[in-house]
């Protein structure tokens, strides 16, 4: 089974993630993918690559990837937040970002991180 990488974006980020997936298409690939509800589809759509979903984010899919964090089951997440508006989900946001840190998991919340994250774990 090859490393999981989680993806998430909220709305106004998720055109970002989607480009982002089309330039790294190789990169990616390499990788089982996961992600909230949404976001998965579109980066399916949009890259071809399946990915495995859970909820959307604001019916628990950042609270079921935090539970694989916990398991120790995700290599990394890349979470592109939207700084400017607030979210109904916020708890559950933030304790993704918790258990990433609990568990020392790379997470890039922003494209210029996410960039770095996947440089360092493509072989
Ligand atoms: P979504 O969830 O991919 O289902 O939109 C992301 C979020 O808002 O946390």
């Amino acid at each position: 089974m090859p490393p999981t990488l989680a993806l998430i974006a909220h709305d106004g980020k998720k055109d970002a993630l989607v480009q982002f997936a089309q330039e790294h298409l190789a990169e990616i690939s390499h990788f089982h993918l996961i992600a909230t509800g949404a976001t998965g589809k579109r980066v399916a759509d949009a890259t071809g690559l399946d990915v495995e979903r859970m909820h959307s984010g604001p019916l628990g899919g950042d609270a079921q990837i935090g539970a694989r964090v916990a398991e120790g089951l995700i290599a990394a997440v890349i979470f592109l937040v939207d700084p400017l508006y607030a979210h109904p989900h916020e708890p559950d946001i933030q304790g993704l970002l918790r258990l990433c840190n609990v568990h020392n998991i790379p997470v890039a919340t922003n494209v210029a991180t996410a960039d770095l994250v996947l440089r360092g774990l493509t072989p």
